[in-house]
């Protein structure tokens, strides 16, 4: 049965996401099918507490560990696996894809999509129950996106903060039913809210970065710059464009 990876910042609603799958899988599969065997795998499922964040480069591969080797134990063609973690490391989201891989089994992720600013106001709301601020800065500046044009990351579900509730129909079509794979939520074009607004911003910005740091790479001399869904190129007379700029476009 799949994997499904959940991934994102720390208090960013992973949780209440997996949770929400867990209930549409958990009811779909009493409605239509014989088996039912869902593993929901957290820190909470592992005993592993928030404290024990406070060295983070220690404790977190101890905590990655024991993610991987329950979802080695667990992942079977009869057993579905919820792996509720932040899964922000792109070569860890590797490692469990290997793992449904090696059994036959299909995976996908699920992302997370809310701002830093967002998960911070999350994350405060919590008291006690949160990360301390310095683990929560940590964990962000080494957060790596999951990207859909990475096979272990895709097929790839974007839920954004202000959605009121995850494409579970979609996720069951994907690696239950195996349709052709749906388009990822987060390009299917919808007005950004003012919860999703910075979300799609940075996104969208990172996404202009890359594009034109590529072309770069094989252009000198300036040229001409496309950038995915848009009709108009960016010409650039200069030879090369620094990243300063990116950081005056986020100021700006
Ligand atoms: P994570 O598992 O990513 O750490 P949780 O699901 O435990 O996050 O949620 C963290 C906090 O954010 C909780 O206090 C929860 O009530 C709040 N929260 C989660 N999702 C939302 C949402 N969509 N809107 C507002 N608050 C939310
Ligand atoms: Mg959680």
């Amino acid at each position: 049965m799949p994997l499904v990876i959940i991934s994102g910042l720390p208090s960013s609603g992973k949780t209440t996401r997996a949770k929400e799958i867990l209930n549409y899988f958990n009811d779909r599969f009493n409605r239509e099918r014989q088996t039912n065997r869902i593993h929901l795998i957290n820190d909470e499922s592992l005993g592993i507490s928030k404290d024990s964040y406070q060295d983070t480069r220690v404790d977190e591969q101890h905590s990655r560990g024991a993610m991987l080797s329950a979802v080695e134990r667990l992942l079977s063609k009869d057993d579905l696996i919820i792996a509720d973690g932040m899964n922000y490391i792109k070569g860890f989201r590797y490692q469990l894809y290997c793992v449904a891989r090696a059994v036959g089994t299909p995976h996908c992720v699920v992302y997370c999509g809310v701002s830093i600013d967002t998960a911070r106001e999350w994350n405060t709301k919590r008291g006690a129950e949160g990360y301390g601020s310095t683990v929560f800065n940590e964990l962000v500046s080494r957060f790596e996106e999951p990207d859909d044009r990475n096979r272990w990351d895709s097929p790839l579900f974007t839920v954004l903060s202000d959605d009121t509730s995850v494409s579970c129909d979609a996720i069951w079509d994907a690696v239950i039913v195996r349709s052709p794979k749906p388009p990822n939520q987060s390009t299917v074009v919808k007005p950004a809210s003012e919860t999703s607004y910075l979300y799609e911003l940075e996104k969208t910005t990172q996404e202009i970065v890359d594009a034109v740091l590529e072309a770069q790479k094989h252009n000198i001399g300036g040229g001409n710059v496309k950038i995915a869904g848009v009709n108009q190129q960016i010409s650039f007379l200069l030879a090369s464009v620094t990243i300063l700029a990116y950081i005056r476009m986020c100021e700006a």
